[in-house]
């Protein structure tokens, strides 16, 4: 395990040499802290986030192609649990120093003094991926409704009747029927 690093560090990558030749490439690992960010009233980002970033200068521009891996600590949304799941994201992007039209089509970054600003633009790539929902596991089975109890760990004995009150009316229908 990598050790935590205290306090918040933010790495600058000077692009000038980048944006001067072409065929340019570098490779860098980069270890983020992101222990501070706050989502949904905690704080889920308890290790450090691995970065693997490489950068290739192309036709007057830079491409950025970096591998996060991380992990979230935060309770279930369903049961309510707090567990930590692996994460793995990629992203691309073209860095440029201009934008030839005034038309945004959200694929090129405008870096326009040649200073990427890496720990904002990983930031912002990991929070727009992120789960809408964090479940302890695909199939959480969450808590009962009646008892609370969390249904992970087993049935609870409540009645759990879920039929369709279309189904209710027949079945009442049915037992007229009978009569
Ligand atoms: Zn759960
Ligand atoms: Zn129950």
């Amino acid at each position: 395990m990598p050790s935590h690093r205290k306090g918040s560090y933010s790495v600058i990558i000077d692009l000038k040499r980048f944006f001067q030749s072409d065929g340019f490439s570098e490779k860098l690992t980069h270890t983020m802290d992101m222990s501070g960010m706050e989502l949904g009233g905690v704080k889920p980002f308890c290790a450090p986030v691995e970065a693997g970033v490489s950068l290739t200068s192309f036709g007057g521009s830079v491409v950025l192609e970096a591998q996060v891996e991380f992990s979230l600590t935060m309770p279930c949304d369903r049961c309510f649990e707090t567990v930590t799941r692996d994460y793995a994201y990629r992203f691309t992007h073209t860095l440029v120093r201009e934008l030839a039209s005034e038309e945004d089509d959200g694929e090129l970054i405008l870096v326009e003094d040649g200073r990427l600003d890496l720990d904002g633009l990983l930031q912002e790539d990991i929070l727009l991926e992120l789960p809408a929902k964090f479940l302890c596991r695909e199939d959480c089975e969450g808590l009962c409704p009646k008892c609370g109890k969390n249904l992970n760990e087993g049935p609870c004995g409540c009645e759990r009747r879920e039929i369709d009150p279309r189904l209710e009316a027949l079945k009442a229908f049915l037992v007229l029927e009978e009569d």
